[in-house]
């Protein structure tokens, strides 16, 4: 019989939840230590995103890819285009570094990627709600969802049938 593994629990600050959920970020970095190491953290493992360590917010993913490195510079110098999906809003390649450092020290790390279901049109990322009032609403318009009160904007228009087009929303950050 085989043992069945948990699932890896993943709280996010509320920006990074929402960044993963609207499909900006992509990959979590983390220092390579205690249970964020290569035998827990592997392709194909099963992860929960949460949104703090709250239970009102979760996004059930998979891991789908999984690099280490021996320090935060050497990672983004191996994957030059992994910057930008480990913190969507850095300016620079040196600029998330340097943030990263700030935030965890330098060491090994581990970066890896869990995917989920993209979002909808027309849903709040982070309530995963469809929302439907949103006639008279421009490109660019900020709100706050009506369900979970998450700052949205609508970033475009997703073809849905001729003649039919839906938003698309970014959490406001
Ligand atoms: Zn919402």
């Amino acid at each position: 019989m085989s043992k069945e593994v948990k699932p890896l629990f993943l709280p996010l600050k509320g920006l990074y939840f929402d960044l993963f959920s609207d499909g900006r970020k992509t990959y979590e970095l983390r220092r390579l230590r205690g249970g964020w190491n290569l035998s827990q953290v592997y392709v194909g493992r099963d992860v929960v995103l949460s949104y703090g360590y709250g239970k009102k917010y979760r996004k059930e993913a998979m891991i789908l890819a999984v690099k280490s490195a021996n320090s935060i510079g050497e990672l983004i110098s191996k994957h030059s285009w992994l910057w930008r999906q480990i913190n969507p809003l850095a300016d620079s390649p040196e600029a998330m570094i340097s943030s990263a450092i700030d935030l965890m020290g330098d060491g090994p790390v581990i970066a890896f990627e869990p995917s989920f279901d993209t979002l909808s049109p027309a849903e709040c990322p982070r309530c995963n709600h469809p929302i439907t009032c949103w006639d008279g609403l421009d490109i660019g318009s900020r709100f706050d969802c009506p369900y979970c009160s998450a700052p949205l904007k609508a970033v475009g228009d997703h073809f849905i049938a001729p003649g039919v087009q839906w938003p698309v929303f970014h959490t406001a950050h």
